[in-house]
């Protein structure tokens, strides 16, 4: 059925976007860096200059992919290996803790850059309009 090869084809096309945005590349052209340092994301795209964020609150939604993935691999993991290996509650709190703070971290730059795709394929991901000269 042609719908079913559309479908297909448009999930393929929503990953390839997605994979764009964790590999930090621009989800419009593919090229441009998003982030020109540690924590620093560039506004707009080098080679095809679309704007990444419209406003600054636009990043939360990056953070709350973090907190998301965070949250699910810290809870099953707390209860797995509550259940294979007993571990004393103390250690059990200090490892999750920690684990936290550094997945956060390292996880900061693939989430933000996840969450400019998700914003590219629902329309908010597009060039300035250019400065009226008049
Ligand atoms: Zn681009």
């Amino acid at each position: 059925m042609p719908s079913k090869t559309n479908d297909e084809k448009d999930m393929r096309y929503y990953l390839e976007k997605l994979w764009l945005g964790f590999r930090l590349r621009c989800p419009n052209c593919g090229q441009g860096k998003m982030f020109s340092g540690l924590f620093r994301m560039e506004p707009t795209c080098p080679h095809c200059h679309v704007r990444y964020e419209r406003s600054s609150g636009e990043s939360l939604g990056g953070m709350m992919i973090g907190l998301i993935i965070v949250e699910l691999i810290t809870v099953g993991g707390y209860l797995l290996s509550d259940v294979l290996f007993r571990p004393p509650l103390l250690f059990q709190m200090v490892f999750w803790v920690a684990f936290n703070l550094a997945f956060c971290l390292a996880f900061y730059r693939p989430a933000r850059g996840m969450w400019v795709s998700v914003t590219y394929l629902t329309g908010g991901v597009y060039a300035d309009e250019p400065a009226e000269t008049s």
